[in-house]
């Protein structure tokens, strides 16, 4: 499995993840057109997560940019209101390019559309909001990357070669394969820890950890109610272990920490729940071209 993966996460400041497998750009922290330059071009879809400054502070120029060249798509959460006020600005702010952007309020389940033939993009509901309710619509979104494709149907799987090639000939390609759609990839976006089965069945899961230790969130908590909600370190392991993904990336880890606690804390956390997934972190502070090219901090045996 080789998937390509560019990222930085400092929660607080700036968020983003670029796959370009997918043309994707999830979530548009400050400094991410710096970053991307002229890879701001390959974007055919921006799909944020929710509406907070760390994931949307470079959305307006990634807008701009991207819009010099054609349409694309930039999906939100249909129940965030500060998307069509972003919407509405961007629209003004830089008319002669601005346009180019197709703007999609997503709910739950919802598929971002036109984000191509076989390669989908879904969305699912996270719990980030401390007020948001179940009944309303989703202010925060996690999305599925999806690869849909075209596999020889289970009835003829057991055909010998020539005559699956003979009954091709007869019948086409299309009479001999459905669609299978794959699950690639899932992003959680910030929150509460993911469902399981909301996950299971996933080859990479992108997790968030803002803090490594239940008494840190505890005290950033009686500080004042902050309104919105994270996972633990223990959290997202617990959640791979449950669900069985055989990879992890822990994203979102607050920049409170250094290196080498963030380093410690998930060897120490994953050897202690058994964690069986190879397991990826994305440091704070840090942009990452290519971390799945890069050694897996854990990989279930240490
Ligand atoms: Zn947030």
């Amino acid at each position: 499995m080789n998937i390509q993966l560019a990222m930085h996460s400092s929660p607080r400041f700036s968020t983003w993840i670029w796959l370009p497998d997918w043309r994707l750009l999830i979530d548009a922290g400050d400094g991410v057109t710096q970053q991307l330059g002229y890879k701001i071009r390959k974007i055919d879809t921006v799909a944020l997560t929710h509406a907070h400054r760390d994931h949307i502070g470079g959305l307006l120029q990634v807008v701009n940019q991207r819009g010099e060249m054609n349409s694309f798509a930039v999906a939100h959460p249909c129940g965030s209101s500060s998307f069509k006020q972003l919407e509405a600005f961007a629209a003004k702010f830089n008319p002669g390019t601005s346009w180019n952007a197709v703007w999609h309020a997503l709910e739950e389940g919802d598929y971002v559309p036109g984000s191509g033939d076989n390669k989908l993009i879904k969305a699912f509901r996270t719990r980030h909001y401390s007020d948001d309710k179940p009944e309303n619509p989703p202010r925060s979104l996690g999305y599925h990357l999806i690869w849909r494709k075209q596999k020889v149907r289970p009835e003829y799987r057991d055909l010998p070669q020539t005559e699956l090639d003979a009954l091709r000939a007869e019948i086409g390609r299309e009479g001999i394969t459905s669609p299978v759609d794959e699950r690639w990839i899932t992003v959680g976006g910030d929150g509460c820890p993911l469902n399981p089965a909301e996950v299971v069945g996933t080859k990479l899961l992108l997790h968030e950890a803002t803090f490594l230790s239940p008494d840190d969130y505890d005290a950033e908590e009686a500080g004042a109610d902050v309104g919105h909600m994270h996972s633990t370190l223990d959290d997202a392991l617990q959640v791979a272990v449950a669900a069985e993904v055989e990879r992890l990336v822990l994203y979102h880890i607050s920049t409170r920490y250094t290196d080498a606690e963030i380093r410690d804390a998930v060897r120490t956390t994953a050897q202690r729940l058994g964690v069986k997934a190879q397991v990826w972190v994305a440091l704070p502070r840090r942009i990452y071209w290519n971390l799945l090219g890069e050694r897996p901090l854990w990989s279930g045996d240490g």
